[in-house]
């Protein structure tokens, strides 16, 4: 028998009257009015949340239409697309706001890390409004990617193995570097930097700042996600991994202070550092990557002082490091 919550639900989703009563018959749903024709819901296996089953087996329909089957399959789509929605958006929402409060917490116990001494941002709260538009974007985009493959409309991901995980993760880290730095080069083009202008406000970035971006720009940026699955054969987990990364090592270049300051952030080491995105809004002209900064070594776009600066950032009581020239505030 279904309960009066489910009984709701279905009526909601279907529009079905409470006169109606529904049972389970060898695994199907089938409604005690014989006259009517019942689909039960061929349900995938959602692995990333076991809890929506049961209402998505639920939503069968009294069917009168010839085209009932596929209007269900597509409510069922659509169902196991947003209720996948709504638990990354939840997801993102909490590591963005458990970072940010680390990094605050960082900061304000080590103010001697502070990038650039000669700035104040005092632009968080506007910083922050933009973050509803930025989140939901790269969400719809991120899970646009998981929803097609899981659907098997993709490339089939490898099975998760100890060699598979860690090499198209390692895969796709590399893939998007190369995708953010030429997205960043485009986006400060004459035509399209009025997409990015928003991004930049913040000369001197705070860990807010990295969700301070247009919807054309957070779309640009996070079509990687939704175009990987097609290309490269990434197990779900590690796309979800990245992901995180992704979120936690964004709002880290933001954080306008260098708390990890390593020689492997410097050459002759790929990875970047929060100096590294720090002096991209300090001069807007140098340093376009994400993770690595070998695009930028490779094309001449890394700032001259770059891995002197971050070298200045690696004793742990680091005196004021010299600064760069940076370019004026801009509002
Ligand atoms: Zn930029
Ligand atoms: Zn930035």
């Amino acid at each position: 028998m279904v309960g009066p919550a489910r009984v709701r639900t279905l009526e909601v989703i279907y529009g079905f009257s409470d006169s109606e009563r529904w049972s389970c018959r060898s695994g199907e749903f089938v409604s005690r009015t014989e006259q009517s024709r019942v689909f039960c819901l061929r349900v995938q296996h959602i692995p990333w949340f076991e809890g929506w089953r049961p209402l998505l087996r639920m939503a069968s329909l009294d069917c009168r239409r010839a085209d009932c089957q596929r209007h269900i399959q597509t409510v069922t789509l659509l169902i196991e697309f947003l209720s996948l929605f709504a638990i990354v958006v939840g997801a993102i929402v909490l590591v963005m706001l458990l970072t940010g409060l680390f990094f605050e917490i960082m900061n304000a116990r080590h103010p001697e890390r502070r990038i650039q001494k000669d700035r104040v941002n005092t632009r968080k709260w506007q910083e922050l409004r933009q973050a509803p538009v930025s989140i939901l974007t790269l969400t719809t985009c991120f899970v646009s990617g998981l929803f097609a493959q899981q659907q098997g409309w993709t490339i089939a991901p490898l099975e998760l193995s100890w060699w598979s995980g860690p090499l198209m993760l390692l895969a796709s880290v590399v893939l998007y570097d190369a995708w953010f730095y030429w997205v960043h080069r485009l986006l400060h083009r004459k035509p399209f930097y009025r997409f990015h202008a928003l991004h930049h406000k913040s000369v001197a970035p705070t860990v807010w700042s990295n969700h301070h971006e247009s919807f054309v720009e957070a779309l640009l940026n996070q079509a990687y996600y939704a175009l990987v699955v097609f290309v490269l054969p990434i197990p779900w987990q590690m796309l979800v991994l990245q992901k995180l990364y992704d979120q936690v090592s964004g709002m880290l270049g933001h954080a306008g202070y260098e708390h990890f300051a390593s020689p492997a952030g410097r050459a002759p080491w790929p990875l970047a550092s929060t100096v590294f995105h720090d002096q991209h809004h300090g001069t807007f002209r140098f340093n376009f990557g994400h993770t690595f900064s070998f695009w930028d070594r490779w094309m001449g776009t890394l700032h001259p002082r770059y891995d002197e600066t971050l070298k200045t950032f690696e004793a742990a009581d680091a005196a004021a490091p010299s600064q760069p020239q940076m370019g004026s505030e801009r509002h």
